[in-house]
């Protein structure tokens, strides 16, 4: 073979093979490459400035695509520019993007490797550390993310997601309309979300935000109040109706301990059917509640209480909304059933975004969603120290629509 059918085989636009060497026991190929003569303008990495003279000239070696059982590297031949702007400054080669030793395309296929399995797989099957393939995929990211047109943020979610001891809670804004991760903020104050606005979006991108879901939580409302003034704020169905899973939750807990020791088995090992919708439960399940209902009326109450609340979002005007609500409280009176009464009156203090949601429909559930997804990455991830990366993995997730069963799961149930 000639070192012309090398250069075909290698195929990096502009660059000829002159010397190769065939290591076959080690299974390993080595090719030398410079630019073709034709290739002669050099282009200056800090400011992109095109240039005819070199300063100097380098060798570096990197890893390229395999060829057959052969581990491939090639030595590139790289050039240092002296540039009127940046100074002595080494030329722009397209296909090697950042300073470790890997070709662009080498670092392409391990990126799109990482998409479908863990980083850890990835490790064994190319033979690097798993260190280093988590470095190689954020600079995949990275680069994926530099290049792509952004959505326009009209519909924003914002929400909260617990980390663990030691990193507590990362607030998480998302855009409703794509389902896919913006930012992470530490901790969740007023601050934290004032600063997803002041340092990620432009006072004209901030005008353009129509609507915010979010939890009932004051400093996420002062935030979005002060910094998108065309927002309306939307209470998060999920959130209200896990205010109602809890105060079911509660009432559950007090009639367990006002029971004699023989009762309380009945109560216990239901908190889970409490907590599900009915429509979700089988026969068999249903039985199960409705014999615990009939021997304690409270608890059969705060359950009804929970599953019709969940009809408040079938309503589309205001008027008729705010009537269900009316009635859905007046239910309570003469109850006693102190944490609904609690929730009751969470309702009417936020009456305002609840009733939003008739005149901004945003999609309930997407922000639960990317929880979830969040949650998935974690768990598999273990860990991810490095947030950044975290982030630019969830969002390509979301674009590549590739693990988006979990969101269909739970839009169904929305
Ligand atoms: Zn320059």
């Amino acid at each position: 073979m000639r070192e012309n059918d090398f250069t075909r085989i290698l195929d990096w636009p502009g660059y000829r093979v002159y010397r190769h060497e065939i290591k076959e026991e080690e299974k390993r190929l080595r090719l030398w490459v410079r630019r073709k003569r034709m290739n002669r303008k050099l282009v200056c990495s800090g400011c992109g400035r095109k240039l005819e003279e070199h300063h100097d000239v380098s060798e570096r070696e990197v890893r390229d695509l395999p060829w057959g059982a052969y581990l491939t590297t090639v030595v590139v031949e790289v050039y240092r520019v002296r540039c009127p702007d940046c100074g002595v400054k080494v030329e722009k080669v397209p296909q090697l993007p950042s300073k470790a030793p890997f070709s662009k395309r080498f670092e392409e296929a391990v990126g799109q490797a990482c998409e479908s399995a863990a980083a850890r797989q990835v490790a064994r099957r190319t033979g690097l550390a798993e260190s280093t393939v988590r470095a190689i995929d954020l600079r995949y990211l990275e680069r994926w993310e530099a290049n792509r047109r952004k959505p326009p943020l009209r519909h924003m979610g914002v929400d909260e997601l617990y980390k663990g001891k030691q990193d507590k809670f990362l607030t998480v804004v998302c855009n409703l309309e794509t389902a896919e991760p913006l930012w992470f903020g530490k901790e969740r104050k007023k601050e934290t979300l004032d600063e997803f606005f002041r340092s990620q979006l432009m006072s004209q991108q901030r005008k353009r935000i129509e609507a915010a879901c979010v939890d009932m939580w004051e400093p996420f409302r002062q935030s979005i109040a002060q910094w998108a003034p065309n927002c309306r704020i939307v209470y998060d169905k999920f959130h209200i109706m896990q205010h109602a899973n809890d105060a079911v939750d509660e009432v559950r807990r007090a009639e367990f301990f006002r029971q004699g020791v023989k009762k309380r088995g009945l109560i216990k090992g239901k908190r889970w059917l409490l907590l599900s919708r009915w429509k979700n439960l089988a026969i068999q399940q249903r039985g199960e509640l409705n014999r615990l209902f009939q021997l304690n009326r409270r608890v059969f109450k705060a359950y009804l209480l929970k599953e019709s609340l969940e009809w408040l979002w079938d309503y589309h005007y205001e008027k008729a909304m705010f009537n269900y609500l009316r009635k859905w409280m007046d239910q309570l009176k003469w109850q006693r059933l102190a944490p609904f009464d609690k929730l009751a009156d969470m309702l009417l203090n936020h009456l305002d975004g609840i009733l939003n949601y008739c005149r901004t429909k945003v999609r309930f559930g997407v922000v639960e969603a990317v929880n979830a997804n969040l949650r998935l990455l974690i768990n598999r991830g273990r860990g991810y120290k490095n947030l950044r990366y975290l982030l630019l993995k969830a969002k390509r997730l979301a674009a590549a629509n590739l693990e988006f069963v979990v969101v269909q799961r739970i839009m169904k149930a929305a």
